[in-house]
């Protein structure tokens, strides 16, 4: 049997997104090339998350269509990797998907990578490749997503990514810069190291770097623009982080510091570990040593029991804080999650409301914000073209477009803004 052709489908969290980048690229150092479709590939891999419901879903319609595809060609290889894979032994999950012939936990790309050198007879001869490649369909890219600290040890009440990735465990520091070396030696420009609580970087080990130490590390890399990090913990940002990201400029001023709810007791009972007092001093110490800062968060609404007036807690953090960017979930009960049993008492209907609302307000917030910016000059890292115009980021992760000038992927320009909207900007590009 010949394997040749792979396709991967990736849904889920950037961690999904880096490792299917991995996984690409060392199937490419074993001969195998991507295909646009599962139906000519003779290995599919579907990297999976089950955050909420929705993201699960979508899993089981795709392993429906696979089961029909492996009655049809049954020499096609399917592996099943991630979240709804995770850590732990399932024989339950094996039994459901007797057609599926490997499962992988998240993040491990190695265990897929040797079950194919042994059980492929024409990859026999092969050994397991060592490398940090762009793959092909990623070639030029300029911003790459590279894993710092994996799974995560905070049991908060409504999440069950701690029981499918495990105990919290960092990187090593120079296994990260490997990565990072090897991704900008290719091209890349801008990486944004990974974690749960990206913030707790190396607390798991008894000595080596915290993620202040090692963005600069990571800064010291030449022809690196820049570096970003998520996601961020309200109680682990300490001064020392923030004084890096004010003092090195390769450290973009982005900061993903997830608040889940604006109210004290809901925040008790989803188990966060902070007050809404606590974040809003968070917010002003962020915004005392970085003023140009950008901060987002995450919101969930509908958390069990979450009450009308808990909710307004929610909005009214939104209004205060005049976040750069929210990304607001409606609250999920995930098996196995302490949250689960409590009754999921929030209608849909009421679910869908808040999160409308909160979205509508957001992106009020946004626009005026974007508005404020119109006529500044902003450093723009170029990522790609797009309809005759050039995409990339602002130091704030804010979108902007640009024409004309000789400009090219990778390259850093000024742009002098002239619209915004709530999602991006448009500008002129200015010569130095
Ligand atoms: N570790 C990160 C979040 C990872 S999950 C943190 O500390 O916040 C990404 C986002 O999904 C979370 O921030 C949360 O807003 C949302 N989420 C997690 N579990 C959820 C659930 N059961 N229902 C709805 N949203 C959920």
């Amino acid at each position: 049997m010949k394997l040749r052709r792979y396709h991967i489908w990736t849904i889920g969290c950037q961690m999904n997104e880096a490792d299917s980048r991995h996984l690409a690229a060392q199937l490419e150092r074993l001969g195998l090339e991507a295909v646009a479709e599962p139906v000519e590939a003779d290995l599919v891999v579907l990297n999976t998350c089950v955050v909420r419901q929705q993201a699960e879903n979508k899993i089981y319609g795709k392993l429906g269509s696979l089961r029909k595809m492996k009655q049809q060609r049954p020499h096609l290889v399917i592996a099943l990797m991630g979240c709804l894979v995770g850590v732990k032994d399932n024989p339950a999950l094996r039994a459901k998907y007797p057609y599926v012939d490997v499962f992988v936990p998240p993040s491990g790309v190695d265990r897929l990578v040797n079950h194919l050198l042994t059980h492929v007879p024409a990859l026999s001869d092969r050994s397991a490749p060592d490398s940090y490649d762009l793959p092909a369909l990623e070639r030029h890219a300029v911003t790459a997503f590279v894993p710092a600290v994996l799974g995560c040890s905070h049991a908060c009440a409504y999440c069950v990514i701690p029981l499918r990735r495990g105990a919290e465990q960092s990187r090593p520091a120079e296994e990260v810069l490997h990565e990072v070396s090897e991704l900008v030696r290719q091209g890349v420009r801008e990486v944004m190291l990974l974690g749960q609580i990206v913030d707790r970087y190396g607390l798991d080990r008894s000595d080596g770097p915290d993620l202040a130490d090692l963005l600069n590390q990571v800064c010291a890399i030449p022809e690196l623009l820049r570096v970003r990090f998520l996601t961020s913990h309200p109680n682990w940002m300490t001064d020392k982080l923030l004084d890096a990201v004010a003092s090195e400029p390769k450290i973009c001023p982005q900061l993903e510091v997830a608040a889940q709810s604006g109210n004290n007791e809901v925040l008790r009972r989803m188990r966060r570990g902070y007050t809404r007092e606590k974040y809003l001093d968070l917010v002003a110490r962020i915004r005392r040593r970085i003023p140009d800062a950008a901060i987002h968060t995450d919101i969930i609404v509908g958390f069990p029991g979450e009450t009308e007036e808990q909710y307004r807690d929610s909005y009214r953090l939104l209004e205060e804080v005049e976040f750069d960017k929210v990304h607001i979930a409606k609250y999920s009960p995930r098996p196995g999650t302490t949250a689960a049993q409590e009754t999921d008492d929030v209608s849909e209907e009421v679910k869908e409301r808040r999160r409308k609302e909160l979205d509508d307000f957001q992106k009020t917030i946004q626009e005026r914000k974007n508005a404020a910016l119109r006529g500044c000059l902003l450093e723009v890292l170029v990522e790609s073209e797009q309809k005759g115009r050039w995409q990339g980021r602002t130091p704030q992760n804010k979108i902007v477009f640009f024409e004309g000038a000789e400009s090219g992927p990778g390259r850093l320009e000024q742009v002098r803004i002239e619209w915004t909207g709530p999602f991006s900007m448009i500008g002129k590009m200015e010569l130095p």
